[in-house]
């Protein structure tokens, strides 16, 4: 089931258009971008949208159905909660590097894909 248009533009406008987790504009993509679940609805994630992020193709697919069910297992960096910069380092090349294991587990930069 697809979720109204009238929620994906709220989403889409509450991130300002570019992708929550890496950035990529809609222009870079060549159109809108997805509608990703941060918690996965397979894993009893909700439609509403606190829950709901603007993604690109590469960032949804990278995340997939990933939800931590143990203590042990990495938990998921929220876009929205808090800031790449907490995350990630820039450095003099462009690369990002990972500075926190919720980093590690899902990069802006798709390495993990
Ligand atoms: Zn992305």
């Amino acid at each position: 089931m697809s979720l109204a248009a009238s929620i994906r533009e709220q989403v889409r406008r509450r991130a300002q258009y570019p992708c929550e987790f890496c950035g990529t504009t809609e222009i870079d993509a060549g159109g809108m971008l997805t509608l990703d679940h941060f918690q996965p609805r397979a894993k009893e994630g909700s439609d509403t949208l606190e829950n709901l992020s603007y993604a690109c193709i590469t960032c949804n697919q990278c995340k997939q159905d990933y939800w931590p069910r143990t203590k042990t297992a990495p938990i998921l960096w929220n876009p929205r909660q808090e800031s790449a910069s907490q995350h990630f380092v820039e450095q003099e090349d462009g690369q990002l590097t990972a500075l926190t294991p919720q980093a590690d587990s899902f990069s802006p930069l798709h390495q993990n894909c």
